[in-house]
């Protein structure tokens, strides 16, 4: 279904971003992937996902909080592919921490990866979608895009953000056969999230079982974490062209978090 189509997953040596790769790679996509990471284990993701699929699978490392590296990145694919037809806007880091203890470098670094990546990425990307008159971009936001949870001002902040570029960019591109769209997960049990079960737990005074049950479980009414496949199946989804009408949409797969 993808097939001639290239993809760009960023941020998917891991977690959310490689669950995406795998169902785009399943659809026939050639699909680079980026992230950060030991060179070996990068280069066994990448080999296994070309085996499991089929697919032409390629990694490009690139540190994109910084807006010259997603440039070097976005330059790279269409110098090697001669296209990019696929955006997905993966990468992301949080921290969490009372608004009076964060750190503004921690700030920095996640206003300029979750939104500043993704902005540097469309800007880069549209020409080339724009030309070739389709295109799909998936900002990979959050349920934080649409509501908010204590401790997480950067995190809410940026995904926030990243819906309003998302809104932006669809209206802009409406009629170039482009789609953007957020897809805002609930809670994802990713390296992202048990890194941050600690510092909640300090952040609480409350155990790490405590966590789990009353504060990322407590909100998502199927009490059972989100799984990446679910998160790959939409993407693919957004990528057929029965979803050619979906644009400037937050399509959350959040358990009923939001409906709250
Ligand atoms: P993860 O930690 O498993 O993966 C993050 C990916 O981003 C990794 O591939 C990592 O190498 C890459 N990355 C980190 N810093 C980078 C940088 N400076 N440059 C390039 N790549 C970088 O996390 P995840 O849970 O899979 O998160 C993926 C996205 O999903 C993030 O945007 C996150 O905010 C969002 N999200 C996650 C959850 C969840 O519960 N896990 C929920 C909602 C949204």
């Amino acid at each position: 279904m993808l097939k001639g189509k290239v993809a760009l997953v960023t941020g998917s040596t891991s977690g959310i971003g490689l669950g995406i790769a795998h169902a785009l790679a399943r659809e026939g996509a050639t699909v680079v992937l980026n992230g950060l990471g030991k060179a070996d284990e990068i280069e066994a993701t990448r080999a296994q996902l070309a085996a499991d699929t089929g697919a032409e699978i390629g990694f490009i490392g690139a540190d994109l909080s910084r807006a010259d590296a997603v440039a070097e990145l976005i330059a790279k694919i269409e110098a090697e592919h001669g296209r990019l037809d696929i955006l997905v806007n993966n990468a992301g880091v949080q921290h969490v921490s009372p608004i009076e203890d964060f750190p503004p470098e921690k700030w920095d670094l996640i206003i300029a990866l979750n939104l500043g990546a993704a902005f540097h990425a469309i800007r880069l990307a549209v020409p080339g979608m724009k030309q070739r008159g389709w295109g799909r971009i998936i900002n990979v936001a959050s349920a934080h895009a649409l509501v908010a949870s204590p401790f997480k001002s950067a995190y809410v902040a940026s995904k926030h953000g990243v819906l309003g570029l998302t809104k932006t960019v669809a209206l802009e591109l409406a009629e170039h056969g482009v789609t953007a769209n957020a897809i805002c997960p609930g809670y994802v049990m990713t390296p992202l999230v048990q890194k941050q079960i600690p510092d909640t737990a300090k952040a609480r005074g409350i155990s790490e079982e405590e966590v789990v049950r009353d504060v990322l479980l407590a909100s998502q009414a199927t009490k059972r974490f989100v799984e990446v496949d679910e998160l790959g199946a939409l993407a693919a989804f957004l990528c057929t062209d029965g979803a050619a009408s979906i644009t400037g949409t937050a399509l959350p797969v959040d358990g009923g978090w939001t409906a709250h």
